[in-house]
């Protein structure tokens, strides 16, 4: 049933995939919650599209320091009632105290919001200023995992980082807070976004070398504006190669081959992941279906929607 083709990447290398059985892929799809009529009608429009792939879940972002805490409570819940897709919500340590963060649970729980994206979240002055914890709060990740798991079995995703999270010293402060996450509940971890199939791949390798066994799923990011991508490397201390700022230099008034080139680099990438046995990939979507749909169809997801039709 598979059908192989060649795919030589911008980076030089060769992988061979697409045309696979998709019996044992899966995909998540992450949106933030719209501020107005128009992204709103954008985004119920990008989860229809994604819809028929039956993605694990649509997870809903919250703001740096809670900016969003009732935009994006409003939107899971919407979804809860009017997707066939569980939503998973993002949920942060930032700006509110323990009984308040868990009142928000509860009413997650109750509400039928079973799967919570657990985060410590960014310091309100953004990333790169001092992080304090709340002085009545969850103060990192694996506090909250902890403290939502003693509120109710919510499955718990949490946070992983194949280039370290930029206040990690080293790489054992990095591996050592994932055990923490999971040792607390977290049943899988999804990634900052990275550029090489290579980082991630590295990662996953030194995480299994601890001792760590939930699934590592790979965020790949659908980012077609380079500068703004660009930033957000810079911000998250993700690395951009060479190659990467070549392909899209020079392309700032020019979406149409952006978009070509970032559907083609995001190919790529699924390719080689997934001839390494990647299975679950988890996309950022900007809340725009084209990309997502498209990466979906990389993965064989097309052929889901035909056999259930
Ligand atoms: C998949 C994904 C989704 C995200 N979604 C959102 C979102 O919706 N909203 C949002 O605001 N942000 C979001 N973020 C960004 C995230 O909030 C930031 O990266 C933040 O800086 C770290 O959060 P964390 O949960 O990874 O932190 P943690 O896992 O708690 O770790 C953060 C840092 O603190 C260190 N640390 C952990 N425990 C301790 C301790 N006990 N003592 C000292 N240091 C410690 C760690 O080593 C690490 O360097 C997301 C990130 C990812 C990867």
């Amino acid at each position: 049933m598979k059908t192989q083709t060649e795919t030589v990447h911008a980076s030089g290398s060769v992988t061979r995939t697409a045309g696979h059985k998709p019996d044992d892929i899966h995909v998540s799809f992450e949106f933030f919650p719209p501020k107005n009529a128009r992204m709103e009608n954008q985004f119920w429009a990008s989860i229809r599209r994604l819809e028929p792939l039956n993605p694990d879940f649509f997870s809903v972002t919250y703001g740096a320091g809670g900016a969003t805490r009732e935009r994006t409570r409003r939107t899971v819940t919407r979804m809860v009632s009017e997707s066939r897709v569980a939503p998973a919500v993002h949920l942060t340590c930032v700006g509110v105290d323990k009984p308040g963060i868990d009142d928000m649970a509860r009413d997650y729980w109750n509400e039928g919001v079973k799967h919570i994206i657990a985060l410590r979240g960014d310091p309100p002055g953004g990333m790169g200023e001092d992080y304090t914890p709340h002085p009545d709060g969850y103060a990192y990740g694996s506090d909250l995992v902890a403290g939502l798991k003693s509120i109710a079995d919510f499955e718990i995703s949490v946070s992983a980082y194949p280039e370290r999270h930029p206040e990690s010293a080293d790489w054992q402060v990095e591996i050592d807070n994932l055990k923490r996450k999971v040792d607390a509940g977290a049943a899988r971890a999804i990634t900052q976004f990275f550029l090489t199939g290579d980082t991630f791949l590295k990662f996953e390798d030194r995480v299994r070398a601890a001792g760590i066994h939930i699934p590592i799923v790979p965020g790949l990011m659908l980012q077609p504006d380079y500068r703004r991508l660009k930033c957000m490397a810079r911000m998250c201390g993700v690395h951009v190669p060479e190659w990467y700022a070549d392909l899209f230099d020079g392309l700032d008034n020019d979406e149409d081959t952006r978009l070509s080139l970032t559907s083609s680099v995001v190919s790529e990438l699924i390719a080689e992941l997934h001839d390494e046995g990647v299975r679950h990939f988890h996309f950022y979507t900007l809340n725009r279906a084209e990309l997502a749909y498209a990466a979906s169809r990389v993965l064989g997801l097309h052929h889901c929607i035909q056999d259930n039709a």
